[in-house]
């Protein structure tokens, strides 16, 4: 097993409430959240943080903005608007370390979240 939460998560290991899943993406909500909708979108693929994405990954950031627009409209966010954030490395504020992103909405948003 994983010593990775996030791979726990995405390998059905660890139990989430998964809102959005697809071949190399899923979603789950934030146990914590900050706003009415926060969702935590993540590839499959184990990668540390956003300094570790490389050109062969392109696709997958792909999938995983294009999973975000979906969800946004699943969730009621995409015509109010919403937040998608990356926290990289320690000074960003990353905890996991495995790529993800914030999909924060629900209310008016401030400088911080
Ligand atoms: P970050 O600070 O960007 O690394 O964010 C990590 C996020 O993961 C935080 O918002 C946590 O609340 C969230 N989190 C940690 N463990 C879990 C979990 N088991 N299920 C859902 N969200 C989690
Ligand atoms: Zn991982």
């Amino acid at each position: 097993m994983s010593d990775c939460i996030f791979c726990r998560i995405a390998n059905k290991e660890m139990p989430s409430e998964i809102v959005y899943e697809d071949e190399r993406v899923i979603a789950f909500k934030d146990i914590n959240p900050v706003a009415p909708v926060h969702i935590l979108i993540i590839p499959k693929k184990h990668i540390p943080d956003m300094t570790a994405v490389t050109e062969e990954d392109a696709e997958l950031i792909g999938a995983v903005h294009l999973a975000a627009i979906k969800i946004a409209r699943e969730v009621g966010v995409a015509e109010t608007g919403f937040r998608l954030v990356n926290n990289c490395k320690e000074d960003g504020g990353q905890v996991v370390m495995h790529l993800h992103y914030h999909l924060i909405g629900g209310r008016k948003l401030g400088i911080g979240v």
